[in-house]
């Protein structure tokens, strides 16, 4: 309740104390930046996936802006021989604004990609954008293979769209709760109701036979429920790997990969890391109290 209520006087927390509690959860400000966090991980046995901060876009300026910070990224990947690859949002593409620049700048990053043997993730936004976004993952699948979603477990239409992407041999898919607010009419609200609805898709998608699946969640019950299925159901090391958020439950993430399960770290970097962080902290609250604890200290 406490850090709720902090929370909401986040704006009031002079940026830079936001960046000190933040820079954990971001690899900083420049790509350079992020390479060297990737790099990092990479030795640590960890791959990565790397999220230029920015969403919603207003104008074409910006969305070209990110467009080129991305392929700038896919260069660099190459170049450094990094284990990583990219995630995307359509909205800092322009989807809301003009779909048809969304879709060319989509275009020239999956072909990026697929010449340099590289691999974008369309992350899934909130549902005023699911029908869109597969849609325009569909599209592009018809020219290369080199790109996959995501679908949110609480989304009461996930499992009639996975079996659908099933049917369509498109089941290249990362599987997350989902992290917007949504009504009751299409999501689950309820913790347990999630999960229960997270564990079934997971096994839609082994059971399916999907192409590799991203499991993302920091949920310990989620993570060993789906240690068992990968074990009851001896699934190989290649169709699957756990995906957790940089400077999130890290301990978790280690003892996953001592055990030799393919891990991925989403990195997210540049500019906008106020708007990311504001967003984490109301994710989850809890942090929002570092914030304030750190701010006792400093003028104590
Ligand atoms: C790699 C990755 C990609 C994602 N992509 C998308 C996407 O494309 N679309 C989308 O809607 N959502 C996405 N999400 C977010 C996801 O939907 C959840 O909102 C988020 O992961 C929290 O759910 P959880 O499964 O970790 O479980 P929770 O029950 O929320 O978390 C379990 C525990 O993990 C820790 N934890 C979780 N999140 C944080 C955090 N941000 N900071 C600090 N500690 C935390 C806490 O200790 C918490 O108790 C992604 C998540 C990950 C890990």
């Amino acid at each position: 309740m406490l850090n709720r209520a902090l929370v909401t006087l986040l704006p009031l927390v002079p940026r830079p104390l936001v960046w000190r509690v933040s820079k954990r959860y971001i690899a900083g400000k420049s790509l350079e930046a992020a390479l060297d966090c990737v790099r990092t991980l990479n030795e640590q046995g960890m791959s990565a996936t790397l999220d230029v901060l920015g969403e919603d876009t207003a104008v074409a300026e910006d969305a070209v802006k990110g467009r080129d910070l991305y392929l700038a990224a896919l260069e660099a990947i190459e170049k450094a021989h990094l284990d990583c690859n990219i995630s995307v949002k359509l909205s800092q593409m322009g989807l809301r604004f003009d779909p048809e620049l969304c879709r060319s700048v989509m275009r020239d990053l999956v072909s990026s990609a697929a010449t340099r043997g590289n691999f974008v993730r369309i992350d899934m936004e909130d549902a005023t954008a699911t029908q869109i976004t597969l849609d325009l993952y569909r599209e592009l699948r018809r020219t290369w293979n080199c790109v996959g979603t995501v679908v949110q477990a609480y989304l009461k239409r996930t499992p009639e769209d996975v079996d659908q992407l099933l049917k369509e041999g498109l089941a290249t898919l990362r599987l997350c709760k989902g992290i917007y607010v949504e009504s009751q009419a299409i999501a689950f609200q309820g913790k347990e109701q999630i999960r229960i609805a997270y564990t079934e898709i997971l096994r839609q998608l082994f059971e399916g036979n999907s192409a590799k699946v991203g499991i993302a969640t920091h949920d310990r019950p989620l993570v060993e429920a789906a240690l068992a299925m990968i074990k009851e159901l001896e699934i190989p090391p290649e169709r699957y790997e756990f995906q957790m958020l940089l400077g999130v439950t890290e301990s978790m993430r280690q003892e996953l990969v001592t055990a030799k399960h393919p891990l991925r770290v989403y990195v997210p970097f540049g500019e906008e890391w106020y708007a990311y962080s504001s967003r984490r902290l109301r994710e989850n609250p809890q942090i929002a109290g570092h914030v304030f604890r750190n701010l006792f200290r400093r003028s104590s």
